[in-house]
Parts: structure tokens; sequence; C-alpha cells
């Protein structure tokens, strides 16, 4: 299969390129500036980009964002409904999610490995890690219940913590996800969960696996914790200062602002919450960029209706806002890829695997034009999955 036209390969904008793809082997077999990249291709306006990659969702599966809603809808509702989400974000161009807790995506991961579903790649970090009346423990319920229902794992000290990286691992998980803080889901305020011992534990676990470990982290002493503790990224990551932002880029640990989450309107605010997500959204993702700490895209989208999936672009809109439209489009393809530890995905190059779309318009120019609606092209693994662009490849 050749495509022609303009190209974003991961790192760079060729005006003119061409591509060939091994429908056989579904990877890409070169990618090349071309000086004869005819003229009606040109006028088609369209840019070809890596799949895009969204690092940090869930699959909640339900139309209100509520933590009861999430843990007591059933497993049949939650996977129909999960199963529109995830046709909905593989039309909009997202060719690989990572999952960050949630009760059905190991088992839709699964599904898509055997091509049963249209779907994206499912990193699925299986249930999050999370302390025993913490911030995602539905409260209201025993214990025993709470447990029985939740999206998470709930571990006291280092060994149980192991045992709950062991048991999403044993169960197919590609990720491991833990909370170092809670959040402001159940009301409460920013204080820190898991001890640092109990953090280092989890990600030394994954690291044994060979697989990323992320750390929800609200306040500067939760993300100093997830630091210390040796964690690949910091997810949400509130209350960044200089100080940690330095110490994250020597350490080479990927920054997931979700700004989109924080964008979207919520019915629930209060002046404690949106005094912490005013500096975040104006100060924190400057404060990274400026030290050069590798940003990435994840939305936190749950899919409820202020937080639909497949509308997940709006992460590279809100990021280009502030670092720019190149680094945006990097952060949700190639800086994406290397958060998620896959060494074949993420840009157009030789021998990468053939996860590529194909929008209308140039991104560089005009970021929306990765909205879903201009979202032409999508090919995973060599295979078209839509074709809008009128052109027939073979
Ligand atoms: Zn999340």
């Amino acid at each position: 299969m050749e495509l022609q036209g303009r190209i974003f390969d991961g790192e760079n904008i060729m005006e003119n390129g061409k591509i060939s793809v091994s429908v056989d082997t579904g990877k890409i077999e070169y990618a090349e500036q071309a000086a004869d990249v005819p003229k009606r291709y040109r006028d088609d306006n369209i840019t070809f980009l890596p799949g895009l990659i969204d690092t940090h969702i869930h699959l909640f599966g339900t139309p209100e964002r509520s933590l009861e809603g999430w843990v007591l809808t059933s497993d049949v509702i939650l996977t129909v409904n999960s199963l529109k989400d995830l046709k909905n974000l593989i039309n909009s161009g997202f060719t690989t999610v990572r999952t960050m807790g949630d009760k059905v995506s190991l088992e839709l991961s699964r599904a898509e490995k055997l091509g049963i579903i249209e779907s994206p790649r499912i990193i699925s970090s299986g249930y999050s890690i999370a302390e025993t009346g913490g911030d995602d423990d539905p409260k209201m319920f025993p214990l025993d219940f709470a447990e029985k229902i939740s999206y998470s794992y709930y571990a006291d000290g280092p060994w149980e913590c192991i045992k709950a990286v062991r048991k999403n691992i044993r169960a197919g998980a590609e990720s491991i996800k833990a909370y170092a803080s809670s959040s402001f889901v159940g009301g409460g305020s920013v204080r820190n969960e898991l001890s640092v011992e109990e953090l280092r534990s989890i990600s030394g676990e994954a690291k044994k696996y060979g697989v990323p470990s992320a750390a929800h982290a609200y306040g500067a002493s939760a993300i100093e914790n997830v630091i210390e503790s040796g964690f690949a990224s910091v997810e949400h990551g509130l209350g960044l200062n200089e100080d940690l932002a330095e110490r994250m880029a020597s350490g080479g640990i990927f920054y997931t602002p979700t700004m989109s989450v924080y964008k979207a309107q919520r019915k629930n605010s209060s002046a404690y919450r949106d005094s912490y997500i005013k500096r975040h959204l104006e100060k924190e993702v400057t404060i990274a960029d400026s030290v050069g700490v590798k940003i990435v895209a994840g939305t936190d989208f749950v899919g409820s209706t202020e937080e639909r999936h497949g509308n997940n672009y709006l992460e590279a809109v809100y990021l280009s806002q502030v670092i720019g439209n190149l680094k945006a489009l990097k952060a949700s393809t190639s800086l994406a890829a290397e958060c998620l530890g896959l060494t074949d995905r993420g840009y157009i190059k030789n021998d990468y695997a053939a996860d590529i779309i194909g929008v209308y318009g140039n991104p560089m120019e005009d970021i929306n034009c990765l909205r879903p609606e201009k979202v032409a092209l999508v090919i995973k693994n060599g295979k078209i999955l839509k074709n809008n662009t009128g052109r027939y490849f073979n």
C-alpha cells in the first residue's frame, strides 16, 4: 500500500512524502521525502501522522461521572458502552490507548488482540492499586462489598502492593497504575495516599515485569513521593513546581497533565478545587516544558457525557496552547509511545508498525484538524479501518 502527501513522522513534517506499507507484515517498509508527489495528492491537503495515542483513559461505561456509577454499573452494560467508546476512539484516529483502572479493559484488550472488536490497541493497567479507604474506595458500602465491586485493588503494606501488581500481570496487564494521593472524586481534600515504601514496591515489581508504572499524584508532596519511588510517569501532577520538574526531567520521568479533564465542564466545582486547577492549567505545564520534562497526551476521559471518548484530540489542542503544535503532536504520538514502552509505534519510519492516520489539513498550522470529522483515514497494523478520503489504496 502506498500513501503520498504531507507526513508528520513523529518528529518532523515532510511536505511531499511517500509511505509504503506492507499489508502482509503490517509494517512500514519505507517513509521518505518524494520529489514527485502528484498534484492531485497535494491538492487533497491530507497529512499522514502516526496513529494517535491517549496514555490515560478509563473505560467506565456510564453517562454520568460518579464513583457510585463507576462501581455499580453491571459488567454487561459497562462492556457494551465501552465497545461503543472504543469504536469512537478508533474512528477518531486513536490506534492505541492505555487504560488506568477499570473492570473490563483486560478482557477487551484480549478481544482486540484476537481481532474480534473494532478498537484501538489497549494497553491495560487492569485494576488500579490504591490504599484501603482511599479516595476511590466507595466507603458508603461495607469493605468486603466495596472490594468486590471496585475497579481498584486495595493494598496496604509493600507485600499486598506486590501481590496486587502480580494479580494484574497474571491477568494480562501491560501497565501498572497506583494512587499516590487522593483526588477530587471523593470530594475530600488533597492528601498523600500509599507510602513511599508501598509505592516503591509497586514500581519495582512493574519494572521486574518490564511494564511501565504510572502514579496519580495531586500535590507537591505526592509528586515527590512518586519521583522518589521510581515511577515512569506522574499522572495529573497538580502542584508541580520548578524543583520537582527538574528532578523529573533529569530522571526521564514523563508528565501527563490531563488538561482535558480539567477543562471539561463540571457541575461540582469548589473554590478549593478550582484554585488547584487554575494553577495547574496556567503554570504547571509551562514549568514542566521549560526544564525539558517529557510531556505526553492523556485525557483522563472516562466515557461520560462530558468526557466523551472520541473527543480525545482535545488534549493535543490544550497542550498546543502551552507548548506549541509540534510538541503537542509528539506528545500524542512518538513520546506517548515511549511513555508506554512501545518501541515499534509512534513513528512513521521503516520497520515501525503501520499505525497511520490521515487528516484533512496541516496540524502544524491548525491542530484542530485532529478533530474526528477531519480524520479521513485510519490504518492499524497495516489494515484500513476507516477511509473517507475517496482515494483507493492498494
Ligand atoms: Zn485517571
